[in-house]
């Protein structure tokens, strides 16, 4: 049996959308962790730095007396590739480089006689 439901992508842009710029890029995890070098315990995910800061004080405060424990540490997702969403568009120009190549052949083709 096979399914009549559109690809969430496909229904997310749309079909011209889709058609033009394809699947959308994957949006990477934005998860945030804390870890205590003493403990040697992880919290998370926290979907912020400042949740992850939250749950560094609580720990802080729970388990150290409020002292800062060594070596602990919030870890944070690294930062977006500035470039990334070029990708996304990618392809986009490999169709556009295509359809212009068609229409040159074409041109050629017909521009001799
Ligand atoms: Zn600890």
């Amino acid at each position: 049996m096979t399914s009549t439901r559109r690809p969430a992508a496909r229904k997310q842009r749309g079909r011209l959308g889709y058609l033009l710029l394809g699947r959308p890029p994957k949006k990477p995890r934005q998860d945030h962790h804390y870890r205590c070098g003493v403990c040697r315990t992880s919290y998370g995910p926290a979907p912020s730095r400042e949740a992850a800061r939250a749950i560094r004080d609580w720990h802080r405060g729970d388990r150290h007396g409020g002292g800062a424990p060594d070596g602990e540490k919030i870890i944070s997702p690294p930062p977006p590739d500035p470039f990334d969403w070029l990708r996304g568009y990618q392809p986009a120009f490999v169709r556009c480089a295509v359809a212009l190549g068609v229409v040159l052949v074409l041109f050629l083709t017909f521009a001799q006689r």
